[in-house]
């Protein structure tokens, strides 16, 4: 893919709304990972012109396929830790880019935390320049291994600051200090979503998380590699319902003046999800046990109480539903044919 994917032909002053988009213009950066390519189709479809910046670390251009040669869209290769390429005019920006899977953030752990920090920083900037409202992409990482179930927003967490996941953690929650010093100080529109696992169809194969790793091994019927005992728990949300929360939390008309929990809050041990996924798929693949990874957190549920009250969101998809459209995705990409599901 060319550094500029589509011709640019960004004005550089000027807001867009009353122009040719009802919406505005919405930057996206980390527009081509799994989330950010969902979300650049949902604004084009809610009337945004859409730009996607993104390094492509974990991202892939076909991702994207979908929405190439929509003329409201464009995409630019840039890293967003360096100085972004020109200084466009811009209504809304969200900031999705930052690998979330523990085998890529982990695999240049300083670069993962300059994303997190001056990657932050540069859009924070432009949203300063731009009097652009702006979106983090949290995580329910910032509540570490936590001591308190599930966990509310005003739970502080318990981290590590210095393990192998530290570059995340830490970044991230570096970042929610910056986006709320940047609307302390400067008064910026700054609206941040803790996101608890998330899956569905376009993440990665090689992704290295639990629920594209499980469905990749029961369709190509290797082992499943439970970590430590499968005892762990996490709450898996699926993409719509995920993508769904963070345009209410944008547009809120009132802005939460700390970060919200977006997840679903139905718990499921990590042995159980495998046992589902080998049922659903009837695969031959044998569930078998390899280290648990240092600091992985022993149980994960967001209160969405916040959520529900304030945004009017809650998920709507079961995981039951939500791993047959992510099975018939691996599927396909995968050259099989068994596991159709209409979408
Ligand atoms: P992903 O890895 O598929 O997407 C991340 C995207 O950001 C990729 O396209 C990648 O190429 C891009 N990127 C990474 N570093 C960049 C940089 N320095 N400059 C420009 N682009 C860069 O992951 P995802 O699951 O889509 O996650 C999107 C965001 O949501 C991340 O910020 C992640 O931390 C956050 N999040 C996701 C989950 C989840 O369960 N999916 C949970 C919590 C938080
Ligand atoms: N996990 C697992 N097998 C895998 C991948 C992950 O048992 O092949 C476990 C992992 O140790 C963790 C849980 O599944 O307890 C969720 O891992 P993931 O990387 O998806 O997300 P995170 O740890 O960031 O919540």
């Amino acid at each position: 893919m060319s550094r500029v994917v589509k011709v640019l032909k960004l004005d550089t002053g000027g807001r867009r709304r009353g122009n040719n988009f009802d919406r505005g213009r919405a930057l996206v950066a980390g527009g081509a990972g799994f989330l950010g390519s969902h979300l650049c189709e949902r604004l084009l479809s809610d009337g945004y012109e859409v730009i996607a910046l993104d390094n492509f670390h974990t991202g892939k251009g076909y991702n994207l396929a979908g929405i190439a040669r929509n003329g409201s869209f464009t995409c630019i290769r840039h890293d967003i830790v360096d100085a972004l390429p020109t200084d466009f005019a811009v209504d809304e920006i969200y900031n999705l880019a930052c690998p979330a899977s523990p085998p890529h953030y982990q695999a240049d752990p300083i670069h993962t935390f300059k994303t997190s920090v001056l990657g932050s920083i540069n859009l924070l900037e432009l949203a300063r320049r731009h009097n652009a409202k702006i979106f983090q992409a949290s995580t329910s990482e910032v509540y570490g291994d936590p001591l308190v179930h599930p966990q509310p927003e005003g739970y502080f967490g318990n981290v590590n600051t210095h393990g192998p996941r530290s570059c995340y953690d830490e970044g991230k929650r570096s970042a929610e200090t910056l986006f709320f010093d940047y609307s302390r100080t400067y008064g910026i529109d700054v609206r941040v979503a803790r996101i608890f696992n998330t899956y569905g169809p376009r993440m990665r194969p090689d992704d290295g998380r639990v629920v594209s790793n499980f469905i990749v091994q029961a369709l190509r019927g290797d082992d499943i590699t439970v970590y430590g005992s499968g005892s762990q728990t996490r709450s898996f949300c699926f993409v719509d319902d995920l993508i769904e929360g963070f345009v209410r939390l944008m547009n809120a008309g009132v802005a939460p003046q700390h970060p919200v929990n977006l997840g679903n809050p139905v718990e499921f041990t990590i042995m159980e999800l495998a046992e589902l996924v080998v049922d659903y798929t009837n695969s031959r693949s044998r569930i078998v046990h390899r280290p648990l990874p240092v600091d992985d957190p022993r149980q994960r549920k967001p209160d969405i109480s916040f959520a529900k009250q304030h945004l009017g969101w809650e998920p709507k998809v079961a995981l039951s539903e939500g791993l047959a459209h992510t099975t018939s995705y691996f599927d396909a990409l995968l050259g099989g044919r068994r596991f159709a599901v209409p979408r």
